[in-house]
């Protein structure tokens, strides 16, 4: 089971659907974006649906995850592609489903 989130009006949804067929539907309370969220979805795939960085950020961060041992949320923060407080949010929806 998949974990998507409204993030205007933070309603969960679960659903076997793949998180790529629900990327671009909304919500269906209040027409907001709906993105996959959950532990199963990896940090850099939330920011990407956030809008928070673009694939090319990514790619960057990602290979210099290769040379430096740091997660993907450091060295977002330590190039200047996202605030912090992005992060902790992402994060946050990562941890979606668990409690
Ligand atoms: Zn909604």
């Amino acid at each position: 089971m998949n974990i998507f989130k409204c993030l205007d009006c933070a309603q969960k949804f679960y659903s076997s659907a793949e998180a790529r067929t629900l990327k671009n539907s909304s919500c269906q309370l209040c027409g907001g974006k709906i993105i996959a969220v959950g532990p199963h979805i990896k940090l850099g795939a939330i920011l990407l649906q956030l809008g928070a960085i673009d694939q090319d950020t990514l790619d960057t961060a990602l290979n210099r995850q290769e040379h430096e041992k740091l997660r993907i949320g450091e060295i977002l923060i330590r190039m200047k592609a996202v605030e912090p407080s992005i992060i902790d949010y992402a994060l946050e929806l990562q941890r979606a489903g668990r409690e």
